[in-house]
């Protein structure tokens, strides 16, 4: 388990590795997610059987014949479509609910003969940042369960974590990939807007959702992003250009690199470990030959009220499908009307109406201009902001994730503390208010033995560079040091 993908389908490849003896020892590790309720549905049984063809396979064929992903363990957030497979978005509406069609991005990790070991436990639609709101149960933070996993997508992430699974695909609409590896410590990967295909994800926000990847190691994540990016006629924001292979260099190098430095990210509430960390790391990149400068965003400060008025208004067009009539759950009343009401009361969590509420709100003739019309005009000064600091010759920017490592459990839980939550998503929000890609790396533990990471962001469609500065973060911190001890 502590092989990398290639390493392990290297193995199964040339035969000292078959693809059940590893998932025998995936599905040892399964137990441990389940105990973090990191899991919402285990589809070992269809992977025994999948894993036993692909072994009887690789007896036929030459190993050049078989997919990159041959045998490879994978989880996906139960937010992604899987015909056959139940699809709850973690929200007892959807409880029962089994989709006919399969996610174009799960679809890819299948053709290329990966298994789908398991549809992971999430905030419900993927509203939340700490996977605590979830109609399956509160995900835990395997480095301490007093923590939270973070979220929305914290079960792919802990899956990930705890040696389930290689990798895992969560979505990421304002940072529900990176908060939640930030807090567990695993490599989290925002794409560019459009680079993956979205079709058979269920929609949270659209203008901003991506589809993101969690592993162990930066290498791990490439090699997926290698198989899953890509044009998507089923997607009409999908980029429409050739995507080109995704390769990482050997030994990636940040020599005359320009790496900024937002000060504006000094945002209040910021831990002082968090900030201490992130300046340890500035330095290291100046050592390493680049060179560090500082950068202003200034309208980072109004990312969360831009994006929270866009994703209610989203969400509020979004979730009128879900009426008791169509799909999943439904309760009884008199009239329709009543029916809708009662379904809806009963099926979605408070969090979600509450979203739903706040959004039509905002879209009411007499407040549109005061709310969606502004956050727009917000999101265009922030993406302006993005475009003119890389256009002034800064490459990457390194910047923290999260206000601190992982947050206890029962703070976070407690409904009162939600929109306190929210603070957190500065870091994360703005990088998809301007479609951006971004990767979070684990570059230590704190005292407390909890883990702490970093994000670096770069210009659109410039995700290989992204990852290669990722590895050289990830050799640089050897934090994979700290992975292996979990593992044992
Ligand atoms: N925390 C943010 C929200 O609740 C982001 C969620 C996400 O990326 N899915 O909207």
């Amino acid at each position: 388990m502590k092989k990398t993908i290639f390493e392990a389908v290297k193995s199964m490849k040339n035969g000292s590795l078959t693809s059940t003896q590893l998932l025998n020892t995936c599905l040892e590790r399964v137990e441990k997610a389940k105990d973090l309720q990191a899991i919402v549905t285990l589809n070992d049984e269809l992977c025994k059987i999948k894993a036993a063809a692909l072994d009887a396979k690789r007896e036929e064929l030459s190993g050049d014949e078989l997919g990159p992903l041959h045998g490879i363990p994978v989880a996906v957030k139960d937010n992604f479509s899987t015909a056959g497979i139940r699809t709850t978005c973690a929200s007892r509406i959807l409880s029962d609910y089994v989709p006919n069609y399969t996610a174009t991005a799960v679809q890819k990790l299948l053709s290329a003969g990966g298994l789908l070991l398991a549809k992971t436990n999430m905030d419900e639609f993927a509203m939340g940042a700490g996977s605590v709101e979830s109609h399956m149960g509160e995900v835990r933070n395997p480095w301490n369960t007093d923590r939270v996993a973070g979220g929305s997508s914290g079960g792919s992430i802990v899956s990930v974590a705890c040696g389930a699974v290689f990798a895992a695909l969560g979505s990421d609409t304002g940072g529900s990939v990176r908060n939640p590896a930030c807090f567990c410590g695993v490599v989290g990967y925002k794409p560019s807007y459009g680079l993956i295909s979205r079709h058979g994800l269920i929609s949270l926000e659209n203008s901003m959702d991506t589809v993101g990847i969690a592993a162990r190691y930066v290498d791990d994540v490439a090699y997926i992003l290698d198989i899953i990016a890509g044009w998507d006629a089923k997607d009409s924001t999908s980029v429409k250009r050739p995507v080109d292979k995704v390769q990482l260099d050997e030994e990636p190098s940040v020599k005359g690199l320009n790496v900024g430095i937002p000060y504006d990210f000094h945002a209040p509430g910021t831990s002082r470990e968090v900030i201490d960390e992130w300046s340890r790391i500035a330095d290291e990149f100046e050592r390493a030959g680049a060179n560090v400068v500082s950068a202003s965003l200034p309208s980072t400060q109004f990312g969360i009220d831009a994006y929270y008025v866009l994703c209610k208004s989203e969400v509020a067009s979004n979730m009128a499908r879900y009426d008791g009539i169509e799909y999943g759950f439904r309760s009884n009343g008199e009239s329709t009307e009543q029916l809708y009401a009662s379904t809806r009361a009963i099926g979605l969590n408070d969090a979600v109406r509450e979203r739903i509420l706040a959004g039509n709100y905002f879209l009411l003739s007499r407040n549109y201009k005061k709310y969606y019309e502004k956050a727009q005009k917000v999101r265009r000064k922030i993406a302006n902001e993005f475009n003119d600091t890389f256009n002034s010759g800064i490459d990457v920017l390194l910047t923290p994730a999260v206000l601190e490592p992982a947050p206890r459990f029962d703070w976070f839980k407690d409904s009162r503390n939600r929109v306190k939550s929210q603070d957190h998503d500065i870091y994360t929000i703005t990088v998809n208010l301007a479609g951006l890609p971004a990767v979070v790396v684990p570059t230590g533990l704190n005292k407390e033995n909890l883990p702490i990471g970093l994000q670096l962001i770069t210009p659109y469609l410039n995700d290989v560079k992204l990852l290669n500065i990722a590895k050289w973060l990830e050799n640089y911190c050897s934090f994979k040091q700290f992975v292996d001890r979990q593992m044992n």
